[in-house]
């Protein structure tokens, strides 16, 4: 049977968490009531003229850079024509002819290493609006919030061979998002989108096949399973000696299969022409240096701070440095604590347990560092023993309960008073007369039961170690 190797190429939508509109001063925020931040310009209204949000050239740059692409230093703005009721100019302003960003690469890991994903090239473009259909009604509705949010597009070259260096390499320009803080690459929320350019080709062969093109992916769930949909459909075509048509399908996650909306448009069906209302846009030496100035610290050298500066191994940094959210709650709980290694054990373990128990994403944690740190102390003050501080933990993981309160609340404080303890440990002593005499025998072992006799009967609220000292000197 002959092998065929599958060829990806993606065109991945970022928004950009500018407070406002790339072309007027209307609000971003995702989620108001529709059609309020609006104005002339992002509803279209005749006589309207748009004005460039400095903040998303800088937010655009700051990815370019950091995704070594190289910078057309004078870009330009194009009108992108179609009608649909979304876009109520009738046409999108984009970048066809000079793209802000051109020719980078990022690199991912693959087991056989790593590896680059070129970068055909970046560009800046406005979002459209949302239809909302109302089946009741038998009407559609527009909302316009969504009208002129700032997108960058970033078009790879068909690098991508398998569904897992696609959610690498998407996972990566997330990574990279988070820690330049311009967006935060939600694909529930459709703030990160990615359409899915796929070919197969016989192993060996040099020539591309022919690609068809995947919309509407809103999970790396959907993009694997899409990817693995689409790259059987065109092996079975081809092997039926048939052939691939370029086309646009969408992808339909319930039925697991993908059907064609509409046959690949051109850029010339889209007429594109320079927007005459927009100058180019000049981005000089020291406008680039002041973003590269400004860019925080990313991901690889804040594994080599944690390395250092807490002493975590490689992978432990590793792990805690790839969501900037859990690095930001692990550096904030370390500090608080003052323990790094142990504020790493329960990033590492118990939230990411949670994490996947809970089936969300490790950028959707939301309790507050100092709550953990509060927990960290407990346990090392003997006040907790490590069950309860589990039991504490997954309140604080999904309600960010105070801690303190539940531990009072629910009694689990282990008993400091000596007074109860000594009392246990008697009764027991008496109760296993035979246990303790092979204690006095030399039999160190059996000791170990006689402890578990005594937390069972404080209920786990006590301290071992007390526990422990106290049967020796009592025996
Ligand atoms: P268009 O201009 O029609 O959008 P492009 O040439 O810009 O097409 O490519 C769009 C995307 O499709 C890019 O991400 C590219 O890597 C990918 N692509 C192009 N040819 C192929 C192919 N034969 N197989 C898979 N992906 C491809
Ligand atoms: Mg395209
Ligand atoms: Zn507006």
């Amino acid at each position: 049977m002959k092998q065929y190797e599958t060829v990806i190429g993606l065109e991945v939508h970022v928004e950009l968490s500018t407070e406002t509109k790339i072309f007027c001063g209307c609000s971003t925020k995702f989620g108001g009531a529709p059609n309020t931040h609006t104005c002339p310009v992002c509803t279209g209204m005749p006589g309207s003229l748009p004005v460039l949000n400095k903040k998303v050239v800088d937010y655009a740059l700051a990815f370019g850079l950091a995704a070594n692409c190289h910078i057309n230093q004078l870009c330009r703005f194009d009108r992108k024509n179609y009608f649909y009721p979304d876009n109520p100019q009738n046409y999108q302003i984009s970048q066809l002819y000079v793209p802000i960003c051109r020719d980078g690469y990022i690199e991912i890991e693959t087991p056989a290493g790593k590896k680059k994903v070129r970068i055909h090239e970046m560009h800046m473009e406005e979002d459209a609006g949302k239809l909302v259909h109302d089946e009741w009604e038998d009407c559609t509705l527009v909302d316009y919030n969504r009208s002129g949010v700032p997108l960058i597009e970033i078009v790879s070259e068909p690098d991508m061979r398998s569904a897992d260096e696609v959610i690498a390499y998407l996972e990566k320009i997330r990574m990279i998002c988070q820690y330049l803080g311009i967006s935060d690459c939600k694909l529930q929320e459709g703030s990160m989108r990615a359409d899915v350019n796929l070919s197969v080709r016989e192993a060996g062969s040099t020539e591309f096949g022919t690609r068809t093109e995947m919309k509407n992916l809103n999970s790396f769930k959907a993009i694997a399973r899409a990817i693995e949909g689409e790259r059987e459909r065109q092996i079975e075509l081809l092997m039926e000696g048939k052939e691939v048509l370029q086309e646009t399908r969408r992808w339909d996650d319930n039925k697991e299969s993908s059907f064609a909306m509409r046959s690949k448009e051109d850029a010339k069906d889209y007429r594109y022409f320079p927007d005459p209302d927009l100058p180019p846009v000049y981005i000089s030496e020291e406008w680039m240096e002041e973003v590269l100035d400004k860019q925080p610290e990313m991901q690889p050298e804040k594994a080599e701070r944690y390395k250092k500066e807490y002493g975590l191994s490689d992978y432990d940094a590793g792990v805690l440095t790839q969501s900037k959210v859990i690095a930001d709650v692990f550096e904030e709980t370390a500090v608080l604590c003052g323990k790094a290694k142990k504020a790493a054990n329960w990033m590492i373990g118990e939230t990411f347990r949670l994490v996947r128990e809970r089936g969300i994403s490790p950028d959707e944690i939301h309790f507050s560092p100092k709550h953990l740190a509060y927990i960290i102390d407990a346990v090392d003050k003997g006040e907790i023993n490590q069950q309860s501080a589990k039991e504490v933990f997954e309140k604080v993981f999904d309600e960010d309960i105070e801690p303190k309160a539940y531990i009072e609340a629910k009694g689990l404080k282990i008993v400091q008073d000596s007074g109860l303890l000594e009392q246990v440990v008697c009764q027991v002593i008496e109760k296993f007369p035979d246990t303790v005499r092979e204690y006095k025998d030399g039999k160190e072992k059996v000791l170990g039961f006689l402890v578990g006799q005594v937390m069972k009967e404080m209920k786990g609220k006590a301290n071992p170690a007390k526990v422990n000292e106290m049967l020796r000197s009592k025996i």
